[in-house]
């Protein structure tokens, strides 16, 4: 089904790719092939390597599925499969540098990343530099003799940058550097990576690959150029996903557009419900035109997904969110986003940025909105943020209303 991504619509190639009912006795879906050792009928083939699998680490049937068919969404050459979307990360960056190697890293970047970056990749002696999310294409200053790599996330893990990614690749490619991003939050489907110039494209399919919170994954997408080297660092690590993860992402795989279609209204519907909540200094969700780098996104996504965070007034402290936080009714408090269910969480990026200041004004919520109706998620949102006027008020009595029935600070 290789031709299926020139003659067919993204939703078609989505129920199509990744399976062939004639290789499987007429059935649907591709079987979960489990296996270590593949036989060989003759000498000739096993010293030749002439089968079309020849070992468990180099690819099962069930793998192969779901790497074709993320290829063939993400426009890319080649995917390899890792079993954490933080596998995917180091693999990435693996693939593209190397000791004594100059890495410039955003400084928006996903948390666990920068931990990678810290414990693992200064080990191996390569410079790490962060930079100002929203540089584009002033870049190219901070570009040394032996910078490699830029990598990038669009938007910022948290905090919900937008960066300039044209503005950046065209720059990397005019050096002859290598460009990776973690596209976890748009996905192919929403954001183009390797049409807007980037080599590698990351995707934690633990997110809305999966769906449902109960799948670790992580695909690493690339270019032809940067295709052998991605393919050579991971036949070399063998870190290979587990054949029901696979079988699992196959069939999120299927749903992904209407799971994302349906976090795009709902994420849009509740964040500027939110942000005409009194409560609330800013909502930052891409889509809004009141998001710094909204414009960008108008420019270059072709959608928005259900992850976005707000800013709170500056009067409420944390045991105010801690009243809010500790009695959702609904949202539940978790780090992984993406699956059907609505998830709050409050976070701080001032405890690990270097070159740019975390400095909203006020405490930052970052939510996650599911399937779940919608109403209820605005009443157990209301009730929330009920509580933590309330909690404010028994502590400081100064911030009473005061117009009729009007919450006004
Ligand atoms: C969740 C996430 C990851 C890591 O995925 P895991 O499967 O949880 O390791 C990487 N990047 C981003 C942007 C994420 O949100």
């Amino acid at each position: 089904m290789k031709r299926d991504a020139e003659q067919f619509g993204m939703e078609t190639q989505l129920t199509r790719l990744g399976r062939d009912p004639q290789d499987q006795y007429g059935f649907v879906n591709t079987p979960v092939y489990r296996g270590s050792t593949v036989i060989f009928k003759t000498v000739d083939d096993l010293e030749n390597s002439r089968a079309r699998f020849a070992y468990g680490t180099l690819g099962t049937p069930t793998i192969e599925s779901l790497e074709s068919a993320w290829s063939a969404i993400a426009g890319a050459a080649g995917t390899v499969i890792s079993p954490s979307g933080l596998g995917a990360v180091g693999l990435a960056l693996l693939t593209t540098l190397k000791s004594g190697d100059h890495l410039l890293m955003p400084d928006s970047v996903y948390r666990p990343t920068r931990v990678f970056c810290a414990d693992l990749l200064a080990k191996f002696g390569v410079e790490i530099e962060y930079y100002n999310p929203e540089i584009a294409a002033g870049i190219e200053q901070l570009i040394r003799a032996n910078t490699s790599t830029i990598f990038l996330e669009s938007p910022g893990s948290q905090s919900f940058e937008i960066q300039d990614v044209p503005a950046i690749t065209r720059i990397a490619k005019a050096r002859g550097l290598k460009t990776i991003i973690d596209n976890t939050w748009a996905t192919p489907i929403f954001f183009r990576a390797h049409d807007h110039g980037c080599d590698l494209s990351i995707e934690a399919g633990t997110k809305y690959l999966g769906g449902h919170s109960d799948l670790l994954m992580g695909l690493v997408s690339a270019n032809t150029e940067t295709w052998p080297e991605l393919r050579k660092t991971y036949d070399s690590l063998a870190m290979l996903p587990g054949a029901e993860d696979c079988f699992l992402a196959l069939r999120g795989l299927r749903t992904m557009h209407l799971r994302l279609e349906a976090a795009q209204h709902r994420g849009i519907e509740i964040a500027s419900w939110l942000a005409q909540q009194p409560e609330v200094m800013q909502v930052l969700h891409p889509a809004l035109p009141s998001c710094p780098g909204h414009e960008l996104w108008k420019r270059d996504f072709n959608g928005s997904t259900g992850l976005f965070s707000m800013i709170l007034k500056p009067q409420f402290d944390k045991p105010a969110v801690a009243a809010m936080l500790d009695n959702m009714a609904i949202f539940g408090m978790g780090y992984s986003w993406g699956g059907f269910e609505s998830l709050i969480i409050p976070f701080d990026c001032s405890e690990y940025r270097t070159v740019t200041r975390w400095e909203p004004g006020g405490l930052a919520l970052r939510l996650q909105i599911g399937l779940e109706d919608t109403e209820d998620l605005k009443r157990d949102l209301r009730a929330g943020l009920d509580r933590l006027v309330n909690d404010v008020r028994a502590r400081h009595p100064e911030f009473a209303p005061v117009s009729c029935g009007q919450v006004v600070y």
